[in-house]
């Protein structure tokens, strides 16, 4: 079976977990510090707060924020359903805007007719590793004095314009689930230049513990979010080998640009010049006509493994219901859900994994026509 992602875990990094475990200091211990001090040396940012995973990630990031009861959050419509439940979570209403059908990121230009006066954040995502248009969501923001949150879970050492994703809002979170480019299991981390907010973070992820000169109390009613020591050695030990990952995946995303491009009812990510992708999932389109769920059948049964890409949230049971939505509302978020397909990418696959991928995706679209 050819997966559609699979960990790529150096026995180096096995080799360390069983020292953290043998040392009995499994949490929050010398990889918790060395692994957030990766993070910010790579994405060069003052503060990284590791946490259990990328839903807890966000969350922290609009706790530390105050959004709660009677406050709106503009989101993708088309993303991860844990962008959207943690401002439910917090009390909050997500605003579901549109995306565009070139990025698969929010549409900027939809932006601002979803601001009134409860708006008090934006949730951009950097879906699938593409960087969103962050030049005009901050200006955005500026304009109307709202809070970024950048929801990269899948972007690490994604760029806008030469800038890392995650650091150019007051926060930024990502995720260290296995589908993502490195990870420790479950994890995810919060990055910001903001070191009061950083101190926030730190006591909200550990009980709302607080330790002023030498003398521990609780001041704020905080949650366990801490990541184990083994975990973070595990992410530690990634972080060296993460550009090697992303060149990998570039070089793929090259092959499959190369073998599918020309297929007429095949629509290939889009390359940005002013941005870097990291190709956390490989995500094509697939003409109205050609139905999508049976060409993941087909690939399955030639031992490909091949999945929707995200979600149309105002579609989802919960969100339809809860805020009274159309199923049509966002039209690109429901074209993306409907027609989308991520196919298998990682350090697990070869050139060679591609071209047989590519194969039997042009046999299908031959069959299909005949
Ligand atoms: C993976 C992902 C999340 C959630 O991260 P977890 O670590 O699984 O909690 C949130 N948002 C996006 C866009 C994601 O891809």
């Amino acid at each position: 079976m050819i997966r559609l992602s699979k960990p790529n875990i150096s026995e180096e990094a096995i080799q360390e977990i069983i020292k953290v475990i043998r040392s009995g200091y499994l949490v929050q211990g010398r990889y918790v510090n060395d692994f957030e001090e990766s993070i910010c040396n790579y994405l060069n940012i003052k503060n990284a707060v590791v946490v259990s995973s990328g839903t807890a990630a966000l969350h922290l990031a609009l706790m530390v924020l105050s959004i709660k009861d009677g406050d709106e959050v503009i989101v993708p419509a088309f993303t991860f359903p844990a962008t959207a439940n943690v401002v439910e979570l917090v009390g909050a209403k997500p605003v579901f805007v549109d995306i565009n059908l070139t990025d698969y990121c929010i549409d900027i230009t939809k932006i601002e007719d979803k601001i009134n006066p409860r708006t008090k954040a934006i949730i951009p995502v950097h879906e699938f590793g593409q960087a969103a248009k962050m030049d005009d969501i901050i200006n955005i923001a500026e304009k109307y004095n709202l809070k970024v949150i950048e929801d990269a879970a899948c972007a690490l050492g994604a760029e806008f314009n030469g800038r890392k994703v995650g650091t150019f809002g007051e926060m930024g979170c990502f995720s260290f689930h296995p589908r993502k480019a490195i990870t420790t299991g479950e994890g995810g981390v919060i990055v910001t230049n903001n070191d009061e907010v950083s101190s926030k973070l730190r006591m909200l992820r550990n009980h709302g513990i607080s330790n002023i000169d030498g003398k521990t109390d609780f001041i704020v009613a905080g949650l366990n979010y801490r990541m184990t020591d083994f975990q973070a050695a595990l992410g530690f030990y990634q972080m060296k080998t993460l550009e090697n990952e992303i060149t990998h995946r570039v070089k793929m995303a090259q092959e499959y640009g190369k073998q599918l491009s020309n297929i007429k009812w095949i629509k290939t990510p889009e390359i940005f010049k002013d941005r870097r992708m990291v190709y956390q999932t490989y995500h094509i389109l697939i003409d109205g006509y050609i139905r999508r769920n049976s060409l993941i059948q087909y690939l399955k049964k030639h031992d490909i493994e091949a999945n929707i890409g995200a979600h149309a949230l105002n579609c989802t049971k919960y969100y339809r219901e809860k805020h009274n939505l159309i199923y049509d509302d966002n039209p690109n978020a429901l074209i993306s859900y409907k027609r989308g397909l991520a196919l298998p990418m990682g350090s697990h696959i070869s050139l060679n994994d591609i071209r047989e991928i590519s194969k039997y995706i042009l046999k299908w679209g031959v069959d299909y026509e005949n």
